[in-house]
């Protein structure tokens, strides 16, 4: 073992105790991931050696304030990543899965850039709890690690309860909700291959704020592009809860009634209020009943259940509340929830767009913190969501947004952003082009 090595560990035993808790494996990767930091020779980040960041979640939030605290430190800062996932799947592309023009490996990356190339230690775990007083995070398997700062990406929890019956529905496969790119992806898709022509799949949408807006309008988008090249009597049927189309409307129901025209159905103020799984029925507040082939049920949303758990999601006991800022919890110091967790500013989206750039910001912030700095006054964050209307063709809706100081939140900047004319292939260039460089920048 060399020097470097050497130090390494007994800094990380120091730090917190939790090397030695975590076996061998785990020790060897948080060395190899400090060797780098001794190896960059020009770091100017003059934050203690043993200072530790601690990144619950793997997605886009995550993964991406992992690299960005690791980098924007010159590699000074301790950062260890917990995910329980394998590997990396994105949620965007992932309706093409659904329409068939891609397979679950085109949306499936590694994490092991994060740890060879930024030196982040990746641990297989899930974080059952946090100690915010005593800066200690429980893992799943058993051990803790302390921390000096903690990032908190968890994404969403379906709200079961808000759909009497959806629950046990989604235990035994029948109903299922696909709202996490992995394994529910590919089983509806074979649902969808399953279905005979001629039968109907229904999606339903749960009322604002939930994960990614236009994402339903896209994925009705997708079932039907497939439907009309494999099983053109089938139909595709939207029950919204919302009164109407809450992303990209006029531009979705354009394509609805233009390339498929009898096949998509919207109907808005559809608020589900239970589904018969056994029947293929979904019920609603006002509304008939619907019977479908395949129901894809997204029921309401909230933070991820690890922030609920943890009691962070303190507005409506659904979403976090932070200081804009700096993404730091408006109850836990030292706490900075990012991506879909948070209580959104206005008009700003759940996306992966929008999590990887409040992650940059929280990281930004959080190395400025712990070197003594002064934490930038004026972040501002972008999003690009882009919709693929069939296999080749796509539409965007683009915003800016500037932290405003005075009312201690992000506003659109004014005249920022835009929205198609309609959709083209040209902007199916562009979105490939958005997916290889936002993989890039969280993973690579
Ligand atoms: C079908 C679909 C299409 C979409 N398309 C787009 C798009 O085109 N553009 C766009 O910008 N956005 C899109 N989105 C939205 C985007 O995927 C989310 O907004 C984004 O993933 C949010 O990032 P996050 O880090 O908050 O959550 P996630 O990316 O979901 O990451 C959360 C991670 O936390 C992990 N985790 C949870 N609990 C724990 C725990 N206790 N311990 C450790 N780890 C834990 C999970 O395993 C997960 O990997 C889409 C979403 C869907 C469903």
């Amino acid at each position: 073992m060399n020097q470097n090595r050497r130090e390494v560990l007994k800094a990380a035993a120091a730090a917190g105790g939790w090397a030695s808790g975590l076996g061998s494996g785990l020790a060897s990767g948080l060395a190899s991931g400090l060797g780098i930091a001794a190896l960059t020779g020009c770091a100017t980040s003059s934050a203690p050696a043993s200072t530790r960041v601690l990144v619950v979640g793997g997605g886009y939030g995550g993964a991406t304030a992992a690299k960005y605290v690791r980098w924007l430190s010159d590699y000074k800062i301790e950062v260890v990543l917990v995910e329980p996932g394998d590997a990396f799947v994105s949620c965007p592309i992932s309706n093409l899965v659904l329409g068939g023009s891609r397979t679950m490996s085109d949306i499936t990356l590694p994490y092991a850039g994060l740890a060879t190339t930024h030196g982040v230690t990746v641990v297989k775990d899930m974080v059952a709890s946090i100690d915010s007083a005593k800066k200690v995070a429980v893992l799943a398997s058993g051990p803790s690690i302390g921390y000096d700062k903690l990032v908190l990406s968890p994404g969403i929890e379906m709200m079961w309860g808000s759909v009497s019956g959806l629950q046990e529905a989604n235990a035994n496969g029948r109903v299922l909700q696909a709202w996490k790119a992995g394994p529910e992806t590919a089983a509806l898709r074979k649902q969808l291959e399953a279905m005979p022509d001629g039968g109907v799949y229904a999606i339903v949408i749960p009322e604002a704020p939930y994960r990614c807006p236009p994402g339903p309008y896209e994925r009705a988008c997708q079932v039907a592009s497939y439907f009309k090249a494999a099983k053109p009597r089938s139909k595709v049927l939207i029950l919204d809860a919302n009164p109407d189309v809450t992303s990209k409307g006029a531009l979705f129901k354009k394509v609805w009634a233009e390339v498929y025209p009898g096949m998509v159905e919207y109907r808005g103020q559809h608020k589900a209020t239970a589904v018969a799984a056994g029947a293929n029925i979904v019920k609603f507040e006002v509304q008939d009943d619907v019977k479908a082939d395949v129901l894809n049920v997204l029921p309401p949303m909230r933070a991820g259940a690890i922030a609920v758990r943890s009691g962070l999601a303190n507005m409506n006991a659904r979403w976090c509340g932070v200081n804009y800022q700096t993404f730091e919890s408006s109850l836990a110091k030292d706490v900075h929830v990012i991506g879909d967790s948070i209580q959104v500013a206005p008009a700003m989206p759940k996306s992966a767009h929008m999590a990887n750039s409040h992650a940059k910001v929280a990281a930004a912030a959080i190395v400025a913190e712990l070197n003594g700095w002064a934490v930038n006054p004026a972040p501002m964050l972008t999003n690009t969501c882009y919709s693929f209307v069939d296999a080749k063709s796509v539409i965007h809706v683009a915003s800016v947004h500037e932290y405003v100081a005075a009312e201690k939140t992000f506003k659109t900047v004014a005249g920022s952003g835009g929205l198609s004319a309609g959709p083209t292939e040209l902007e199916a260039n562009y979105a490939w082009n958005w997916a290889r460089t936002i993989w890039a920048d969280t993973l690579a």
